[in-house]
C-alpha cells in the first residue's frame, strides 16, 4: 500500500517527466466505478482534455497534479493504485481501470487491482486535503510537535501514527519500522509515551521515511521476484522500489530481529497488523533507566 515515500517518489518521478505535456485525452473503465469522485465520468474526461501539466506535487497520501487554468487533478492511490508512464503501442497492463494520453506520444495509465483508488478534478483542493496533520519530513514536526499529539490520545501510539488526522502519510509498513526504531511497543498508549521515547520515535519516523525515499519506494510483494508485479507498489517507470531488502519489522514475522536475534512477531493492534521484536520492543517499559541496557540484553540472550 503505498504511502509517503511512495506518492512522494511518483510525485517527484512525474515532475520530471510529464511537466510541461498537454493531455490529449482520457478515459476511465467502467468497471471502475468509483475511480472519479463528485463528478460524473464523461465530465471528469472532457474537463481533462487540452489541460497542461504544470507541476505535481504530495500532501499526505495524495498526489496533487496542478493543472493550467487553475485545474487540480487530485490522486489518491488507497490500497493498490499505481500510475505507468508508456509510450505507445505498449499493450495494456492488466488492471488497467484508467488512461491519460499526452502530448508527443506517451499516456499516464492508472492500474488498480482492487479498485479502491480515487480521483478529484477541482479548482480547490483544500477540502480534500483539509483534515490531514502536519507532514512529518517538514522541519515544523518537531519532537515538541509529537509530544503534543500523542499526549492527548488513550490509542496505541501505533493507532495514533496511522491517523492522518494525526500525522500525515503514514500507513502500516512505515508505522511499524518507525515503532521498531525507537524501540517502543506498537500497543503502548500513545500519551504512556516518555519524552525520551518521544523523541527516539520521532527519530524512529523520519529515519523508516527517509530511508524509503532513498530506496524510491517499498514494493514488499516484489521481494526476490524477477518478475515485477504490479498488484503491489511499482515506480511511474514500472520498476519496484527496493526499500523492502531494508525492512526491520515489516513483513518480517518469524525472521530474526536485524538487531537481538528474537523472531519478528506479529499480532492485531488497532484493525491492523503489526510487526515488532517483542525483545527490543516490550510492552512495559522497564522502570529503571539505568538497568535498561542489561535488561534487553539479558532478554536477547534468552531468545
Ligand atoms: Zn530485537
Amino acid at each position: 500500500m503505498p504511502e509517503l515515500p511512495e506518492v512522494e517518489t511518483l510525485a517527484r518521478d512525474l515532475r520530471a517527466t510529464v511537466r510541461g505535456k498537454t493531455i490529449t485525452d482520457a478515459w476511465v473503465s467502467a468497471d471502475a466505478p468509483r475511480l472519479v469522485q463528485e463528478m460524473p465520468v464523461d465530465l471528469f474526461c472532457e474537463a481533462l482534455r487540452g489541460r497542461r501539466i504544470e507541476g505535481t506535487s504530495r500532501r499526505g497520501k495524495y498526489l496533487l497534479v496542478e493543472l493550467d487554468q487553475g485545474f487540480w487533478w487530485v490522486i489518491h492511490r488507497r490500497m493498490s493504485g499505481n500510475i505507468l508512464l508508456r509510450q505507445k503501442p505498449v499493450p495494456d497492463e492488466p488492471y488497467l481501470r484508467a488512461r491519460f494520453s499526452l502530448d508527443g506520444g506517451s499516456e499516464l495509465r492508472f492500474i488498480d487491482l482492487r479498485k479502491f483508488g480515487t480521483m478529484w478534478l477541482t479548482d480547490d483542493p483544500q477540502p480534500i486535503i483539509a483534515s490531514l496533520g502536519p507532514e512529518p519530513l517538514d522541519a515544523a514536526f518537531t519532537p515538541a510537535v509529537l509530544a503534543a499529539t500523542l499526549a492527548k490520545r488513550s490509542a496505541p501510539v501505533k493507532a495514533v501514527l496511522l491517523d492522518q488526522a494525526a500525522i500525515a502519510g503514514i500507513g502500516n509498513l512505515y508505522a511499524d519500522e518507525a515503532l521498531h526504531y525507537a524501540a517502543i511497543h506498537p500497543k503502548r498508549p500513545a500519551a504512556s509515551l516518555t519524552q525520551d521515547e518521544v523523541e527516539r520515535l520521532h527519530g524512529g519516523i523520519v529515519a523508516a521515511l527517509e530511508q524509503g525515499l532513498a530506496n524510491l519506494g517499498s514494493s514488499v510483494g516484489n521481494a526476490g521476484k524477477e518478475e515485477v508485479s504490479l498488484r503491489d507498489h511499482v515506480n511511474l517507470n514500472g520498476n519496484a522500489g527496493g526499500n523492502q531488502e531494508y525492512l526491520v519489522a515489516y513483513g518480517r514475522e518469524g525472521r530474526p530481529c536485524r538487531t537481538c536475534g528474537t523472531a519478528i512477531v506479529r499480532a492485531k493492534i488497532a484493525q491492523r497488523s503489526a510487526h515488532f521484536c517483542p525483545s527490543c520492543q516490550p510492552l512495559k517499559r522497564l522502570r529503571k533507566r539505568a538497568g535498561k541496557k542489561t535488561a534487553r540484553k539479558a532478554k536477547c540472550a534468552r531468545a
